[in-house]
């Protein structure tokens, strides 16, 4: 289980990513801009963003890079979303500080395969420090 900050501008999207998510039993908080989305993630701390690309004013790519630039948000996953499945984006979304990278419509074992590969990491090391931390005590 994780906390996720989904920043998507369309309803429907927005929908359909938070069903996703607590279908799987994540807790799930949500922005429809970035600047919202930028707020949420320094006051919340989600363990992972899911980052809507095209966004009114800021867009995603903006947003990212402001969050990785900060030490107090640098170390949250981002999962670009975009519509356009191009390889520009990809290149871009990735250039911006983005982890990982999904194309819209959102197809479920997608989204979960990403989530768990970024969240496997965390896990890991959370998991070392629990055991050392037994083995302290
Ligand atoms: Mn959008």
């Amino acid at each position: 289980m994780a906390r996720i900050l989904v920043i998507e501008d369309n309803r429907e999207n927005l929908k359909l990513a938070t069903l996703l998510l607590l279908n799987a039993g994540h807790v799930v908080l949500s922005a429809i801009d970035a600047e919202s989305g930028l707020i949420l993630a320094r006051g919340e701390h989600p363990d992972l963003i899911l980052m809507d690309i095209q966004l009114p004013g800021m867009d995603g790519l903006a947003a990212t890079a402001l969050l990785k630039q900060d030490p107090a948000t640098a170390a949250i996953p981002v999962i670009a979303l975009t519509a356009l499945a191009m390889k520009a984006d990809q290149e871009k979304s990735r250039l911006a500080g983005c982890d990982a990278y999904i194309a819209k419509p959102l197809r479920y074992k997608e989204l979960y395969a990403a989530i768990d590969s970024l969240m496997g990491l965390t896990t890991r090391s959370v998991a070392s420090a629990d055991s050392a931390a037994d083995q302290l005590s």
